[in-house]
Parts: C-alpha cells; structure tokens; sequence
C-alpha cells in the first residue's frame, strides 16, 4: 500500500489507459510514476527533457516523502512568465507527487513554454516544409505550433473517416444531386420535412475543396477538443453544434438550397478551442507571408466575418449554420475553462 506524504492516508489507485496514479481523497494530491506524468499531461511533461533548462531548478530537498520507496523526494520548481509551481519528485523513480490544483499549473506552464522556446521540444514541434507552406497558401489553413494531445483522438479520426466514407458514396451515385438531398439539410426542415438532414447532412459534402478544408480544421482542433472533453463526451458535443447550426440555419435562412458539410459542427470545435486553448500560436501564410499568431485572432477574425457575410448574403455558404455551431460550442465549453485533470482523477 502506499500512502499520501501529507496526510499518510492510503492513496486510492486510479487507473489510466496504461498503469496507474495514486490520488489521495483527503487532500487531492496525486502521485504519478515517471511514464504516467507523460501520459496523463502529455508529451511535454517529461522530467528529463526539463534538466539544464533555466526555467526548472533542481535539487532543494523536500520535507515530503516518496510513497513508492520512502525516502527524501527532491523540490522541482518550474517558473515562467510569472507562474511557479514547486514539484516534489522522487530521485529514484522519476515518479512525482502533485499537490491540489498543481498538475493544472504544470500543463499550462510547458505548453506556454513549447510555444515560446522552439528549441526544446523538437520531438514534439509540427515540422514546417514547403509542402505545408503551400497547402496553407493555396487553403488559407491555419496550424497549430503545439498543443499536444495526452489520448489518442480516436472520436476525431472516426469522424474524419466518416465524412470520407460518405463522401466516396456521394461521387459513386448516378445522380449526386439527387442522393446527396436525401441526406442533406433542406429549407422544408422548417416545416417538419427530412427531420434526419439536421443530422446526416454534417457527413455530406459538396466538393473536394469543400471536405478538405473542412477535414483540416477538424484535424487541428478536434484532438483538443476531444482530449477535454473525453470521446463519449465529444462526439456528443461535436453532434449538438452540428445540429444546433442547422437550426439556426433552416429557421433563418432565406435560400432555397440544400446545405451540407461538416462546417456548422467544426465551427463548434472551432468555439470550444476559443474558450479552451485561446493563447495556442498557429501559423497562416497570408499573402506568401507566414504569420505566426495567437489562435483567438485567427477564430475571432472567422466569426466576424460570418456575421458580417450576413449583410451580404448569397447564400452559397451556409453562414448562420457556422454561426449557430460557434456559439453552441463557445457555449457548451466554457464549464470545461478551468479544467484540471487533476479534479477528475478525485472523482
Ligand atoms: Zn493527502
């Protein structure tokens, strides 16, 4: 048994994908051994890759005691930007013990620092090419610098997979046009017609621009997303901004069109990523330039433009649909702003 180095109760095992940590339900301390603090808060979290840096200190003994081998642990103290937080590690192990609120303070810290300090997280850096500078000119795409994810998002991937699925059977049909309404978001929604389309026409797309761009921005920002939110949890979301979109749409809309694309379920994501992760830098090449920017600007710009395409509207983008996605997914992660791992392993 091993027990918590403040309050000596036994610590409650809590298990992971792969092995275990240790959280104590008195004071909400969590031990976690070397490999679990990676994967528990992500790729960044590495003990070793922190030594010889300036902004880790090693070596001032703790008063507190490991609860794998008993002895003497030895004080961590990581400090950037004004945020400190002192970790008690055990020498011998690599395991660390975290006291309430700290595992929070240590995932913000690293990711501030990946973003700042290319150097020292080269593993775990997106690699630029030119492949990708030209795939951002041509798209208008942006990229994430580094916000690396603790799980593998499996929900996102199926749901990419999904889309491309579908997608194959729309380009295989005789009649595209025909089949895709089956499944596409049509005007007579209002009126109780179809009501599946509010559903399925997320999986439906009307082009290969028009999936590309679509699956990019899922790719980008799903994983984080889902990361949050846990995958049963974020396929449910990810349905209810699409459908939420669709409302909005068919409610308001003035066209006569079919809709259909990812779009107002993405543009959620797109939302909740505003809410969740609004410092993370990502990289547009706007006018052959590569910019290197804060991802609130980039989600900002986007939505004003939609409300602003309202005035001018053709409707040949489904903007109130972008726009009812956004608000709903702004909306459904704000619970999750002051997410700490930390509390759930208490649960
Ligand atoms: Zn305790």
């Amino acid at each position: 048994m091993i027990r918590c180095p403040r309050c000596f109760d036994a610590l409650r095992p809590v298990p992971l994908e792969q092995g275990a940590v240790y959280s104590c339900t008195h004071c909400s301390g969590v031990f976690a051994p070397a490999e679990e603090c990676t994967d528990l808060l992500g790729p960044l979290v590495d003990v070793d890759t922190w030594r010889g840096t300036d902004w880790a200190t090693f070596g001032r003994q703790s008063r507190l005691k490991s609860p794998k081998t008993g002895q003497l642990m030895e004080h961590v103290e990581i400090s950037w930007e004004g945020k400190t937080v002192e970790l008690d590690l055990c020498p011998q192990t690599g395991g660390m013990w975290f006291d309430a609120g700290e595992m929070k303070t240590v995932s913000e810290i690293t990711r501030s620092l990946a973003q700042e300090q290319d150097g020292d997280f080269t593993d775990v850096q997106t690699k630029f090419g030119a492949r990708s500078y030209l795939l951002q000119l041509f798209m208008n795409l942006p990229i994430e610098l580094c916000n690396p994810v603790r799980k593998k998002p499996i929900v996102t991937h199926m749901l990419i997979a999904l889309c491309c699925v579908a997608f194959l059977w729309q380009l295989s049909v005789d009649n595209i046009e025909a089949s895709t309404r089956t499944f596409a978001l049509v005007p007579e929604a209002a009126q109780g017609k179809q009501i599946w389309g509010l559903v399925t026409y997320m999986f439906m797309h009307g082009g290969w621009a028009h999936i590309f761009g679509n699956m990019f921005m899922l790719y980008v920002f799903g994983d984080n997303i889902e990361d949050v939110l846990g995958r049963k949890t974020f396929l449910m979301f990810y349905l209810a901004c699409g459908v939420a979109g669709a409302i909005l749409q068919v409610a308001f809309q003035t066209g006569t069109l079919m809709v259909v694309g990812a779009s107002g379920a993405i543009a959620g994501v797109m939302g909740a990523y505003l809410v969740l992760f609004p410092k993370v830098k990502v990289r547009m090449v706007f006018f052959f330039i590569p910019l290197f920017l804060k991802v609130r600007y980039y989600l900002i710009f986007w939505i004003a433009l939609n409300f602003f395409g309202l005035m001018g509207d053709d409707g040949s983008v489904a903007l109130l649909c972008h726009i009812g996605g956004f608000l709903c997914g702004l909306a459904l992660a704000l619970p999750y702003r002051n997410y700490d791992i930390q509390n759930q392993l208490q649960a």
